[in-house]
């Protein structure tokens, strides 16, 4: 069973327009709306997988309980942990061809208080039932750069053969990958994110594929993934090149946390290395060509993972 954690879910709205004027008042169609925060959309691909999932999450006020009365009726089980304040709202909209302008709110600061609290439930929770994989996806509004770091000791302390996958980003990111003595299984930054993690930019593949033969790194699976052009992953001591095909892209916001699903699924039903990557891949590649979040077609998936390369590199 698979265990996903939102510790900073929003209310997503995707707007189009054929164009978008800055500094001008733009009409649009009502949006496409639905709950989000990467660890729920991650939670709602697994189910489009077929997967066996359990989605934790933390919501507040009036946008709270709009976002509970829509996930009441997704295809996954949800348990909400209320906290204060008032749950975010994300806004996308898609312009001007391919482009994608996003607002997305801060989300209420967790107090102290709450944040132990939220341990104490995730404890509870992986105490209740026996979950093979977590996955911890999103920002989190806190003052403790270390909350995730924090979380994951205490995950992995109490539950060392969890398979703990983590999707965060910044500050969050960089604590757990300097961590001396603790790591997850999983990370998945996109390549601007790995690019802040690290403080270089990458001009293609070729140049990160040579940066990562001398990145040492305690974590098992780094996946960093390249959006149009697939991924380059580092697994053990290994690195490999992942080629995809083109695809007719429809919207591609929440392809990475389709990406980790196909990560978290294949691990709890014991894919091979080549195998889980494939399905990741085409996970996220089958989320960008539809219209929704987190929307992922099992039918288009087995088609794409048969046109999908994992290489040997080194
Ligand atoms: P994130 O959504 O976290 O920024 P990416 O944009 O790298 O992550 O997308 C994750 C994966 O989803 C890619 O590795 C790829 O498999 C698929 N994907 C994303 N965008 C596209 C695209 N435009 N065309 C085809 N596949 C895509």
């Amino acid at each position: 069973m698979i265990l996903t954690i939102t510790l900073n879910p929003s209310m997503d709205y995707v707007y189009r327009r054929d164009t978008f004027v800055l500094g001008e008042h733009n009409r649009f169609e009502n949006p496409h709306k639905m709950p989000g925060g990467k660890g729920i959309n991650a939670a709602r691909a697994i189910s489009y997988l077929g997967g066996d999932v359990i989605c934790f999450t933390t919501l507040a006020g009036l946008n709270g309980e709009h976002i509970k009365t829509m996930l009441d009726s997704e295809k996954f089980t949800y348990i909400n942990h209320e906290i204060n304040g008032e749950s975010r709202n994300a806004i996308t909209v898609m312009h001007d061809g391919a482009k994608q302008t996003e607002i997305v709110e801060a989300g209420p600061e967790l107090s102290t208080k709450e944040e132990k609290e939220i341990f104490d439930q995730i404890d509870l929770i992986l105490n209740n039932n026996s979950y093979k994989v977590v996955t911890i996806n999103g920002s989190v509004n806190s003052r403790n750069d270390s909350l995730y770091l924090n979380l994951l000791k205490k995950i992995k302390n109490e539950h060392p053969d969890i398979f703990l996958l983590m999707d965060v980003s910044g500050q969050q990111l960089k604590n757990i990958v300097n961590s001396k003595d603790i790591h997850p299984y999983f990370i998945k930054p996109n390549i601007v994110e790995f690019s802040e993690l690290v403080n270089k930019e990458f001009a293609d593949k070729d140049e990160l594929i040579h940066f990562l033969k001398n990145f040492d790194t305690n974590i098992n699976l780094l996946l960093i993934s390249c959006g149009e052009h697939g991924a380059v992953v580092k697994y053990k001591d290994n690195i490999y090149n992942v080629e995809i095909p083109k695809v007719k892209v429809v919207n591609p916001t929440g392809s990475g946390d389709s990406t980790v699903a196909g990560v978290a699924y294949a691990i709890d039903n014991d894919y091979d290395f080549e195998s889980m990557i494939k399905l990741a891949m085409a996970s996220g590649m089958s989320n960008a060509m539809e219209k929704g979040v987190g929307v992922v077609n099992k039918e288009v998936v087995s088609e794409l993972i048969k046109k999908i390369s994992v290489d040997l590199i080194v």
